[in-house]
């Protein structure tokens, strides 16, 4: 199945510089941008993106760490692209994160450390965790004529 999921480069990566590398983990895997924009996140804004997690006790550094600089907000497209970005991107805590991941080669911090810090884990990008929170999220940061219907070169080898 043809799906969109959100991918958010957060502020530690575009304050280290990895945009392009790690938009450039998604093209070469074959996937197609189909919406992309800088965007500073509020606190308001951060409360519905991260609605799930509100109430828990690790909402204030993560809104403090989302909020802390602009994201780049990308809408991806692809076969199964809610399962195919979150490979790519690794598992939450970085330490954990496999090698061979986005999170897995850029970062190694604890959910403890990070913690004891009284900060969030720095963990580079969000993806959307599912089909439900794929779909709601990208009409929560793309407007439908944000979102553009095009052609990948290569698309008859990859897809
Ligand atoms: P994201 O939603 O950002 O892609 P995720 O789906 O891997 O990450 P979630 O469980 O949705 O993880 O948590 C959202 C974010 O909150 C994480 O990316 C991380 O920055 C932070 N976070 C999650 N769990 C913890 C925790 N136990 N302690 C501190 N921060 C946490
Ligand atoms: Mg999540």
């Amino acid at each position: 199945m043809i799906q969109q999921t959100l991918v958010l480069v957060k502020p530690d990566g575009v304050k280290r510089g990895l945009i392009g590398e790690i938009i450039s983990r998604f093209e070469k895997r074959g996937l197609k941008i189909v919406g992309i924009k800088m965007v500073q996140v509020d606190p308001d804004f951060s409360k519905k993106h991260y609605s799930a997690h509100v109430a828990k006790s690790f909402y204030k550094n993560l809104e403090k760490f989302i909020t802390s600089g602009p994201v780049v907000a990308m809408a991806i497209e692809g076969i199964d692209a809610v399962e195919v970005v979150r490979k790519i991107v690794g598992s939450t805590e970085p330490k954990s994160a496999p090698v061979g991941t986005i999170r897995g080669d850029f970062a190694h911090v604890s959910l403890n450390y990070a913690d004891s810090k009284g900060k969030s884990a720095e963990n580079l990008i969000h993806a959307s965790g599912n089909k439900e929170e794929a779909e709601q999220e990208v009409s929560l940061w793309f407007s439908i004529d944000e979102l553009h219907s095009y052609k990948l070169s290569y698309e008859d080898h990859v897809m």
